[in-house]
């Protein structure tokens, strides 16, 4: 079954993903990417950087400081309005997000509102609830000498957060890129980086954990231009799931997210969902951003964003066009698209799918006898040779040679070479493809 359990279990069993400070217990909503995630994950972050930076003339990327002055939080309104619905069960003390735990309400619930929906407690079973609070789900930290003793005021003037989203170390950046390098519009800032939300309740593995992943590029246009760069982004945000990363289309939806359910600073935001083997859930977001942003920036720090077009030498604040994808969630879906079972000659397999250009190793090579020295030299001739052309690939020796298909398939490396005593004759190797399993002879000059 491809269940979130079955994936949850071949993540830890196999080394891509660890229960975060697994050694003391945990640390509930992070997990540590292991040796095989980070390849993986590192994979599909730079094919992202590949697909929407380097192949185009019209983006630049930016690696922007987590710490970002506080006026950011204030003019971005995440101060003010980054806050979730904390409801308190009176009898057993839980807390929960309102809308998550009860049906057909949102974000911005009332206390008498999320009371008539008369939603049982799902610790405890029983309905009596406190009022609804607003918490803010920044993470907030002292920067600079503060001590335990100090001064309330002293503390406040310090207080720094952790970014909530990597778009404003975008935004603040605008400024500095277009006087810098006098870009044409339309033209987009691309980041990869962390992003910080203190979650009142972190669950489905890596899908809603408080420390994250995105890759996110604000795109500039000239505002009347809107409508036709977001149909562009969007149809690009579909290449780059379905032919580079080969997601299968019909686990993709868009919903068009209506007015009430959209963050307060979008005109028209598509929700692309994914469906997850816990249900349907959001995969990305395309959101428009009108000139939100910098007039908040210009408002807050007194600079001007406009810009100026260099043939009518008109002045304006562009618009903003914001694809937006969290890297563990299109981690997830990359592996449960990946994960299947099926019988080999009787015996239950686990495989891991994953397209050639995402697999932590590509090949793996391997002797088919360890105690014969003459193997071993050979198998260790074409892994060197291999290793140099190709980078990414695989040594394995151990057990059986039955046991290492299973290990490799679980792993998701496409092709295992094998060399045998025919190869010391004719110089051709076996190659076994790991979703047919069948296998062919290959002359190693070919490989
Ligand atoms: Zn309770």
């Amino acid at each position: 079954m491809n269940s979130l359990d079955n994936i949850v279990s071949l993540c830890k069993r196999r080394g891509f993903i660890f229960p975060g400070s697994d050694v003391y217990g945990g640390m509930a909503g992070t997990w540590d990417f292991g040796p095989l995630g980070v390849m993986l994950k590192k994979n599909l972050m730079d094919a992202w950087w590949k697909f929407f930076v380097e192949d185009r003339d019209d983006m630049y990327g930016i690696d922007a400081a987590i710490i970002m002055n506080p006026r950011t939080w204030v003019a971005s309104g995440h101060t003010a309005t980054f806050a979730d619905p904390l409801v308190e069960c009176k009898e057993c003390k839980s807390r929960f997000r309102a809308d998550k735990i009860a049906k057909d309400i949102n974000e911005s619930v009332t206390t008498d509102e999320f009371l008539e929906t008369h939603t049982k407690c799902p610790n405890c079973g029983k309905e009596n609830w406190g009022p609804i609070r607003k918490f803010n789900m920044m993470f907030s930290t002292h920067v600079g000498a503060v001590l335990p003793d100090d001064n309330e005021e002293l503390a406040n003037k310090n207080i720094a957060y952790l970014r909530p989203e990597t778009a404003q170390g975008i935004f603040v950046n605008y400024k500095n890129v277009v006087d810098t390098f006098y870009p044409d519009l339309p033209f987009g800032l691309a980041q990869q980086g962390k992003a910080f939300r203190n979650e009142i309740s972190p669950r489905d593995f890596i899908l809603r954990d408080r420390e994250c992943s995105q890759m996110e590029i604000e795109y500039f246009v000239a505002p009347e231009t809107w409508s036709e760069n977001f149909e562009l982004m969007r149809s690009l945000q579909h290449e780059f799931l379905e032919e580079i990363l080969s997601l299968p289309k019909d686990k993709i939806h868009e919903l068009e997210v209506p007015e009430a359910d959209r963050a307060h600073y979008s005109k028209r935001t598509i929700d692309f969902m994914f469906d997850y083997p816990n249900g349907e859930e959001e995969l990305m977001g395309l959101a428009y951003r009108t000139d939100f942003d910098l007039q908040n920036i210009a408002r807050e720090s007194g600079k001007s964003m406009e810009y100026r077009d260099k043939t009518t030498n008109e002045t304006f604040v562009p618009h903003v066009i914001e694809p937006s994808i969290g890297v563990e969630r299109l981690f997830l879906a990359i592996l449960s698209s990946a994960y299947t079972e099926d019988e080999i000659n009787g015996e239950k397999r686990v495989v891991l799918k994953l397209p050639e250009n995402l697999a932590p190793y590509r090949f793996c090579v391997s002797p088919l006898l360890k105690n014969k020295p003459e193997l071993v030299e050979k198998a260790r001739e074409v892994y060197e040779k291999l290793k140099q052309k190709y980078g990414n690939i695989t040594w394995d020796d151990s057990g059986n040679i039955g046991k290492r298909y299973r290990k490799q398939d679980e792993i998701g490396t496409p092709k295992c070479i094998v060399i045998d005593f025919e190869t010391l004759e004719n110089h051709t190797v076996t190659i076994r493809d790991r979703d047919t399993t069948e296998q062919i002879r290959e002359d190693i000059a070919n490989l």
